[in-house]
């Protein structure tokens, strides 16, 4: 009699996270399609048997790496220590840096680099230490005074440069995969969740249902108060509710680069299935890259079809978990409570299938989530910690408002002295309003914060701080992750139609427009006008939206030309694919078109000397313009291509002389003309490549 295991509890026994097993057991041939399908347990304890012996073996190796690497550095400074006894004097008295001045983040390669070092050398002294870093990975200031006080070198951590990272539109100082690495590794934290969905599909119910049964009461009052998100407790696990934000609020924050949130639970009403609303939420959650929990609602009433609901996903994209595919669907009910805590142990197993990590102690990165002047208190801002801790007494600059933080409330009102990564909390103290999305940033002291803000204001005045984030090709990837297509650029479109047999006609077309150097992705499509939601989606994806047989909502259009963002309407179709291709043209980097202009003969030479050499020439055909292009050929080789730079009919100027004149000829930066030579006039224009 054989037991089952679940894939997620063998996880956790190995010390593996759900994913890897899962990939091992796929690699092995047992079928186990999520971390919540079950094994035998005879299964079980073979993968048990061969992944700890493969540990052993893993171990050996790495030890004997190890060794190798302290033999062969101790090697190579016995070499060098005994042929070049006078060299390495000179060495550690001149060459060697006494202080290495870096600016965090530092990685492996960057302290390598400013030690001297070859990257090789320095993993493996840290494999000594029995740290085991890729060259790109950022190491903790600790670990780098220790590694640099072992060679004698002091390090000098310098301060970043702040133009570059006022109000947070800088990068951040850690990416979201890198590691830390050092003696404060990166700890899980809690998943960050935000609900979507189709309108009346029970989102705030939802919500409120998990506040009242999930959120423990604070101890002055147990009043929740509302700071835009809520912290629900599971066990000894949290999860961090953010407000419902309307989904062109979602995609305005990103579109900011403020990614807040590492699960989407899609709301859909078991009694209506996937409404407009639904398909817009998972076009925005896909578009961002974050993964979707079906939340399938009402499941109380006795007109629930789960089936419907499913069918209607799997049409869009998404494939139930019981259908083969990899997306949760749990049946709940906002009114009888069925349901929710398996929705809370789902959205838990996958924030662990995304190692979420934060470090406590690494630098701040916060932003807000939404702020409000408050009566007796001024502005406040709520903040959610991303990385890093926020303190009380901290200055901090987001947008244009700074300030010393006076005191920090969390989501029951009570003062705290601090806040750790997901943590929402309350800030007070700002000197002004801040925007959603806007990143926080410390600084040393309320006067620099002053400063910086001061800065912002002014370059927001001069309009050359973009709020919105420009989007290129690069960023398009980024958001887009289009992994196959290596470099290849994507023109992002949102498509509207009147009725659903254009749009999938229309569909079709577009994804019919095939070319090597472009990809056209669908980012959004559906029945109905151009809303706002729309525009917000197209500004932060750079994409185009096209209208056909619809109207655009009043008022958007005016959103759509402050976030320059181009709404094309339509009413033929082969009218939106030609200017389709145009525009899909447009996105490619130009490349340069010659046009002849006129062809001239040297005849005679005149040496200036001021001036250098002068070719007299005669036009023979065309014109020859000041500042055009020349070719120079001598018989049938090709001796210059460069510009006509001065232009002269005898002692006078001209800006051009057409055929049958002469006139005088200065080449930019070329004299070995000979009588004889022929030279070919070109205007050099851009234009959009083909397809
Ligand atoms: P939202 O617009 O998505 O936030 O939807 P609401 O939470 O406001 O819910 C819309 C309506 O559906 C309200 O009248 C709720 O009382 C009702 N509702 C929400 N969830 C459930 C549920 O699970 N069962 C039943 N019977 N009614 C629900």
């Amino acid at each position: 009699m054989s037991e089952k295991i679940r894939v997620y509890d063998l996880a956790r026994e190995l010390g593996l996270t759900n994913k890897e097993l899962l990939s091992r057991l796929e690699k092995e041939g047992f079928s186990a399609k999520s971390h919540a399908s079950c094994i035998e347990a005879d299964d079980a304890e073979l993968m048990r048997k061969q992944i700890i012996s493969e540990r052993q073996q893993e171990k050996k190796i790495v030890e004997k790496k190890v060794k190798a690497s302290v033999h062969a550095m101790a090697a190579s400074k016995k070499k060098t220590a005994a042929s070049k006894p006078a060299q390495k004097e000179k060495k550690s008295s001149s060459d060697e840096p006494k202080e290495i001045h870096l600016k965090a983040p530092v990685t492996v390669r960057d302290l390598a680099e400013a030690m001297g070092k070859k990257p090789n050398e320095l993993i493996g002294q840290l494999m000594t230490m029995n740290i085991f870093a890729a060259i790109n990975q950022v190491l903790e200031v600790e670990l780098i005074e220790k590694i640099c006080e072992k060679h004698g070198v002091v390090f000098v951590r310098e301060r970043r440069d702040k133009a570059k990272e006022k109000a947070g539109y800088a990068p951040h100082f850690a990416d979201k995969t890198g590691k830390t690495i050092g003696s404060h590794k990166k700890i899980g934290r809690s998943p960050v969740v935000v609900f979507m969905g189709h309108v009346d599909h029970g989102k705030t119910s939802l919500q409120d249902y998990i506040r009242k049964t999930h959120v423990t009461a604070g101890e002055s009052g147990g009043i929740t108060q509302h700071i835009g998100a809520s912290v629900a407790t599971i066990g000894e696990h949290t999860i961090t509710f953010l407000d419902t934000p309307g989904h062109a609020a979602f995609t305005a924050m990103r579109a900011r680069g403020a990614n807040a949130t590492d699960v989407v639970v899609l709301v859909i009403a078991a009694t209506e299935g996937v409404m407009p609303q639904t398909v817009e939420a998972i076009n925005h959650a896909k578009a961002a890259n974050v993964p979707i929990i079906v939340a399938m609602n009402k499941m109380d009433l006795p007109g629930a079809d789960p089936e419907k609901v499913k069918l209607g996903l799997q049409q869009n994209g998404i494939t139930p978990e019981d259908w083969g595919g990899d997306t949760a669907v749990v049946g709940v009910s906002a009114v009888t409570g069925e349901g929710v805590d398996d929705l809370m142990e789902r959205i838990l197993l996958e924030a662990e299938m995304l190692e979420l990590k934060a470090d406590p102690t690494a630098p701040f990165e916060g932003l807000v989530i939404e702020a409000q002047m408050e009566s007796g208190r001024g502005a406040t801002a709520s903040v959610l910690v991303q990385n890093g801790t926020l303190r009380v007494g901290d200055c901090l600059i987001c947008g244009e408002s700074y300030g010393k933080i006076k005191a920090l409330l969390d989501t029951h009102g009570k003062r705290i002295a601090k806040a750790g990564p997901s943590t929402p909390v309350r800030v007070l103290g700002l000197s002004a309003v801040p925007e959603a999305g806007d990143r926080i940033m410390i600084c040393d002291n309320e006067k620099e914060a002053k400063v910086m803000a001061a800065e912002v204001t002014e370059k927001k005045r001069e309009g050359d701080l973009q709020v919105e984030r420009k989007v290129d090709f690069n960023n398009l990837e980024e958001l887009f992750g289009s992994e196959e297509d290596g470099n290849k650029p994507e023109l992002g479109i949102i498509l509207k139609t009147d009725v659903r047999g254009t749009l999938e006609a229309l569909t079709d077309s577009i994804n019919n427009l095939k070319s090597d150097k472009i990809t056209v992705k669908i980012l959004h499509s559906g029945v109905g006008e151009i809303t706002e939601s729309d525009v917000i989606l197209g500004a932060a994806s750079n994409a185009i939206l096209l209208g056909f047989h619809v109207r655009v909502m009043p008022g958007v259009n005016r959103i759509a030309k402050e976030k320059k963002v181009d709404i094309r309407l339509y009413s033929i179709i082969y009218e939106l694919l030609d200017e389709l291709k145009e525009a899909m043209r447009g996105r490619l980097t130009p490349v340069d078109k010659e046009t002849l202009l006129g062809e001239a003969e040297i005849i005679q030479i005149f040496n200036i000397s001021k001036a250098g050499k002068i070719c007299g020439c005669r036009v023979n055909s065309g014109l020859i313009r000041i500042n055009c292009k020349a070719k120079v050929f001598r018989g049938k080789d090709l001796v210059y291509f460069g510009q006509v730079q001065t232009l002269k009919h005898f002692k006078d100027d001209v800006k051009d002389m057409r055929a049958g004149q002469e006139c005088g000829i200065r080449l930019d930066n070329f004299e070995d003309f000979e009588v004889g030579d022929r030279v070919e006039l070109y205007n050099i224009s851009q234009m959009a490549p083909e397809l």
